[in-house]
């Protein structure tokens, strides 16, 4: 047993740190604050090749492996959360492609989505169903060489930079169990009847854009058919969100460590009665207590990384990292807020967008407490 990074892992975590600290902690305060998207970033982040980390090698990825993935969404998130956003679903997509689709939907698709001249999210989510997914009601009808999809999805996070996007469907809206009507369809910007709508208006997670969709009897081709079968859509889409919870967990712990970073920080030059604030013994607490958490998490995410590599499903695993990881980034965000007094609820400092930004990871990839669910039944199943 080792719990240190390998010399690979640590030299991909000291090229991110550096991104981070170069390219997005100078801009991150502001870009969010006016709600500029982030497109230097987006580009020296396709130069890196992060697009096509889920992608392998053979279609022009560079097919990292699950602690690294982590270790890229904790650098990322340590400098600006929103940014790691842009990669997230944009990854599931990708490793969707390459564990599902068709060899002419991974030529197709697969060697601009490594790059990043092509990008992507994930539409599961409508107005009348999150983490129910099975009772989602778009529906893709067959009509010859292609399906007419009729429906609207909502929080659809890169939906306006995403083509092709990955869409969950109905394609026999009568089927039981439920989940054997559900199909995944790949859906290009251009589809006839497929528009973007509003962006959703969001506390946090500014920097890359949530919409709402709409399908108005849109023409989507036969062949963008995921696998090119249907009935699978369900079972798809679930298998990548739990390798998706690494990154979701990753990320918290990246918001955590940057809420201790700051304190850690401020504790020394903060004067209160005439000695820093470190000084004094709440303050020690609040910070030793927020390092132990922290460490805890990372050390939670990496093993859920590790149990994903193994090839074997780990839901308990990477549903605990993300669980644990989650809740520790909102309370350390909060912790933070409290050592900086008033100065942590001004918008000059950064602790109000980890605030802002940390509640996100306990409601993305399942709220928090549908993971609850999965770990227990893992439990009594065993
Ligand atoms: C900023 C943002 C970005 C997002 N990006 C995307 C995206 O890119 N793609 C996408 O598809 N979706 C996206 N989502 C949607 C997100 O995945 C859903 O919000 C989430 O899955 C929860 O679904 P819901 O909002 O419908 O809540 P609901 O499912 O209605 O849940 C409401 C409450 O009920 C609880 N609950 C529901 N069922 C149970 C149960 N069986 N047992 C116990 N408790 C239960 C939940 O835990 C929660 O507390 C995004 C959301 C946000 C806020």
């Amino acid at each position: 047993m080792d719990f240190e990074l390998t010399s690979e892992h640590k030299a991909l975590q000291a090229t991110l740190r550096e991104f981070v600290r170069r390219s997005i902690a100078p801009v991150a305060r502001e870009w969010e604050r006016s709600g500029r998207y982030p497109t230097e970033i987006v580009d020296e982040m396709k130069t890196m090749g992060l697009f096509g980390m889920l992608v392998p090698e053979e279609h022009g990825g560079i097919g990292v492996d699950a602690v690294s993935y982590a270790i890229v969404f904790e650098e990322i998130s340590r400098g600006w959360m929103g940014i790691a956003g842009i990669l997230g679903s944009h990854s599931l997509s990708t490793l969707l492609l390459a564990r599902y689709g068709t060899e002419a939907q991974k030529r197709r698709w697969l060697p601009d989505l490594a790059s990043g001249a092509r990008r992507s999210g994930i539409a599961l989510t409508e107005p009348g169903a999150g983490s129910d997914l099975q009772g989602i009601a778009t529906v893709a009808r067959r009509d010859g060489d292609a399906y007419i999809v009729r429906g609207t999805k909502v929080w659809i996070t890169n939906a306006r930079h995403a083509d092709p996007l990955p869409v969950l469907v109905k394609t026999d809206p009568a089927a039981q169990p439920r989940h054997r009507g559900m199909s995944i369809l790949m859906v290009e910007a251009s589809t006839p009847g497929y528009s973007v709508g509003r962006d959703m208006g969001k506390l946090g997670y500014k920097g890359t854009e949530s919409c709402e969709l709409t399908f108005d009897d849109a023409r989507v081709p036969a062949d963008a058919l995921l696998g090119g079968v249907e009935g699978s859509g369900l079972q798809q889409a679930l298998s990548v969100l739990e390798f998706g919870r690494i990154n979701i967990g990753a990320r918290a712990v990246g918001v955590a460590q940057a809420a201790l970073d700051r304190s850690v920080e401020y504790a020394k030059q903060r004067h209160a009665f005439g000695k820093p604030i470190g000084e004094f013994q709440a303050i020690q607490l609040k910070l030793a207590d927020m390092a132990t958490e922290v460490q805890a998490a990372r050390l939670l995410v990496w093993w859920a990384a590790a149990r994903a590599d193994g090839g074997q499903r780990a839901d308990a695993e990477t549903g605990m990292a993300k669980l644990f990881a989650s809740e520790i980034a909102i309370r350390s965000a909060l912790a933070a807020m409290r050592i900086h007094g008033g100065y942590g609820y001004s918008t000059e400092f950064d602790i109000e967008r980890l605030y802002r930004d940390a509640p996100l990871m306990a409601i993305g990839e399942g709220t928090n407490d549908i993971l609850r669910t999965i770990i227990a039944r893992d439990l009594l199943r065993e």
